[in-house]
């Protein structure tokens, strides 16, 4: 039975990659507890046959608002990747790329974050600068991962193991530095979680190809799987594309 993982980043309404309707949301999460889906910390995916672990990066301060009570009601668990950098600021950061229709939003403060890891929702590095991290030197590249895992560690009390590399780029090395520090990471490789799945990039389904209601619903079936695999051969081709372009 396959598991997978999804990925949030912000819920509103504006229809941008990295938005999903609050109201899909709220679909998704009912779809899961009507079909008695086994939803699992992160870190206990690879047990997990057929379970599925749910993953907001970034911080927005809308998780809070609007994804944070829902998934008390269902006593789901859920991991957040902060930008430690940019708590209580948005996500403005230098390397975000100047897509169209990509909001500026408020990201959560400390005071928010504490009370999400004091309710028991997992906090997660996505380093404090959301940098490329292709781009860093070696001494950075550990700054990014030290401080952001600290930071948090510091402020909640409790032990920070997951990781999300931002616009989930990472190279051999970087991913040795994470696999030091931390249990699991997560890339956007779009795929489901297997056996031979790499704890230090683990792929992700992104819910922006799944706010239709079928493909979502059809995640645990063969037409499903069929989907992901060819949404995914099509990003490969495009990105293959634009890197000999
Ligand atoms: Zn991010």
């Amino acid at each position: 039975m396959k598991s997978w993982i999804l990925t949030y980043h912000s819920l509103d309404v504006s229809g941008s990659v990295i938005s999903v309707d609050p109201a899909v949301f709220r679909q998704h999460m009912s779809w899961l507890a009507q079909t008695g889906t086994q939803v699992v910390p992160l870190e206990r995916i690879f047990e997990s046959p057929g379970a599925v672990a749910l993953t907001f990066d970034d911080g927005f301060r809308n998780f809070y608002e609007l994804a944070f009570p829902v998934l008390q009601q269902y006593r789901f668990p859920a991991t957040v990747f902060v930008v430690t950098g940019y708590c209580a600021g948005k996500n403005d950061w230098p390397s975000q790329p100047a897509l169209p229709h990509v909001p500026t939003l408020p990201l959560m403060n400390w005071s928010e974050l504490q009370n999400l890891a004091a309710a028991g929702i997992d906090l997660g590095s996505h380093t404090i600068n959301h940098s490329r991290m292709a781009t860093l030197s070696d001494a950075d590249t550990e700054r990014e991962l030290r401080a952001s895992q600290e930071a948090i560690e510091d402020r909640t009390g409790k032990p920070v193991m997951s990781f999300a590399y931002p616009y989930g780029e990472s190279t051999p090395q970087i991913r040795e530095a994470v696999r030091k520090r931390f249990r699991v990471a997560c890339g956007t490789k779009l795929a489901y979680v297997s056996p031979e799945s790499d704890p230090a990039e683990l792929p992700r389904l992104d819910t922006f190809y799944l706010q239709e209601k079928l493909w979502f619903e059809a995640l645990g079936k063969q037409y499903g799987a069929a989907y992901i695999a060819a949404r995914s051969a099509l990003r490969e081709l495009r990105s293959s594309w634009n890197k000999r372009h």
